[in-house]
């Protein structure tokens, strides 16, 4: 696509998100899910008649085909409402597991779950993370799936399943292997979720709110629960190995949708303190003090957005292994920027900022989380500090 068109789509995209998705919002903050969802999937409907559903996936299933910078910067402008990748087709853990599923799933599981997910039809879920073991390693992890006869038995307890509530199948991260070396023990099977051996526990209450449907975090149990052998995806032992390139791809877009949050914010600062009286003669803007939040806010986006299109350069050019360490260094810096420039903003709208009347403590709430999904900022900064170390080794 030629650099003007994809301009005008994305101009497109920013007025989508401005005129249509942006005033659903107050359905979603008075959790009136039933009117939201039947209005969203009328979007959904809108958006795939121009052409702009799915742009993380290939054309091949029904997606855009575009290089990673340019989903990156669709990311970014889809990201500024907590509506818009799920108007756009491109929410997490949706996007992820689609993208897993057109990489290595048989042709069985690619009609019958890949084909209807990329549709938007069904939703989906991804199950790795348990309560009672360390998710930062999870090697550790002691979910099993036995191979009994022609039918994996899968017992175990997960949690933080996102979106597991109203979803119709789960990618399930189980130990198949035990005796394997620690990153061949894993293996990803598909679990419709009408299953006798399946059972949503809850929906975990975070920072006060359960939510429900899309919005929401699961804990779920596997009791004796029986998939064909079909089910599996890739081949057997491969579910580390599956599990890192699942996140890559997702840590870009995470990112830029945090930028586009980033900047929901900051415009919502902006527009709040020029018009905030503090003296008969002044507004906050007019204070030094909120003139620096404001000046740091901006600096450190664009630096984040820099970083990440550097990164997404190197995608391009040269793939995702040889990104390892920008997609590390990304994914801690841009979650940080994140949660100081949503306080930034929140701070300098005083009471308002922590009511629901804005779209700013939603984000406060909701994406603290950042710093922890997709592996917590330690682990990344431990991985990206080992190797620079090492090579700094090399270049004495
Ligand atoms: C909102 C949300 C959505 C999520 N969605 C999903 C999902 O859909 N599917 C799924 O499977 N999981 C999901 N998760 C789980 C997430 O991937 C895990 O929370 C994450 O991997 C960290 O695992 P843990 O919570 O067990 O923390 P632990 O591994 O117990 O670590 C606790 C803390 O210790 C620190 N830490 C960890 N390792 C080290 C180290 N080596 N050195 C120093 N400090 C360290 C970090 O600060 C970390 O936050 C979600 C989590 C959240 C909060």
């Amino acid at each position: 696509m030629k650099q003007g068109e994809f301009s005008d789509m994305l101009n497109d995209i920013q007025s989508i998100i401005n005129e249509q998705v942006i005033p659903l919002e107050p359905l979603l903050l008075s959790q009136q899910w039933k009117p939201l969802f039947k209005q969203l999937d009328q979007l959904r409907s809108a958006i795939k008649t121009k052409n702009l559903w799915a742009p993380n996936l290939p054309l091949s299933v029904g997606g855009m085909n575009l290089s990673t910078k340019q989903l990156a910067q669709i990311a970014e402008v889809a990201g500024q409402s907590p509506l818009g990748h799920y108007c756009f087709g491109c929410q997490a853990p949706d996007a992820g597991n689609a993208e897993l599923l057109h990489m290595y799933a048989n042709d069985f599981i690619k009609s019958n779950f890949l084909l209807p997910l990329s549709e938007g039809k069904i939703r989906s879920c991804f199950a790795m993370t348990e309560p009672h073991t360390a998710g930062s390693n999870p090697t550790l992890l002691d979910t099993t799936a036995e191979l009994v006869g022609d039918h994996w038995v899968i017992n175990g307890t997960k949690w933080f399943t996102t979106a597991a509530d109203g979803a119709k199948f789960t990618i399930v991260m189980a130990v198949t292997d035990p005796e394997a070396p620690r990153h061949q023990r894993a293996s990803m099977i598909i679990v419709p979720l009408e299953n006798t051996g399946y059972k949503n526990l809850r929906n975990i209450p975070v920072m006060g709110h359960a939510g429900s449907g899309y919005f929401s975090h699961s804990e779920v149990k596997f009791t004796d629960c029986k998939v064909p052998s079909n089910h599996l995806i890739g081949q057997r032992g491969q579910g580390f190995k599956m599990a890192q390139q699942r996140l890559g791809p997702g840590r870009i877009q995470h990112c830029m949708r945090w930028i586009g949050i980033a900047k929901r914010c900051f415009n919502l600062m902006c527009q709040h303190v020029k018009q905030r009286q503090i003296t008969p003669n002044s507004t906050l803007a007019d204070q030094a003090i909120i003139q620096s939040k404001i000046a740091e806010s901006f600096a450190a986006m664009n630096a984040s957005r820099a970083l990440v299109m550097e990164t997404t350069q190197i995608i391009d050019e040269q793939g995702f292994d040889a990104a390892k360490h920008h997609i590390s260094m990304i994914k801690f810096e841009c979650a940080n920027m994140l949660q100081s420039v949503i306080d930034n903003a929140l701070q300098s709208m005083g009471a308002l900022g922590m009511t629901d009347d804005s779209i700013v403590a939603f984000f406060y709430r909701e994406e603290r989380a950042a710093r922890i999904y997709d592996g917590p900022d330690e682990v990344h900064k431990i991985s990206l500090a080992k190797s620079l170390l090492k090579s700094s080794d090399q270049n004495h």
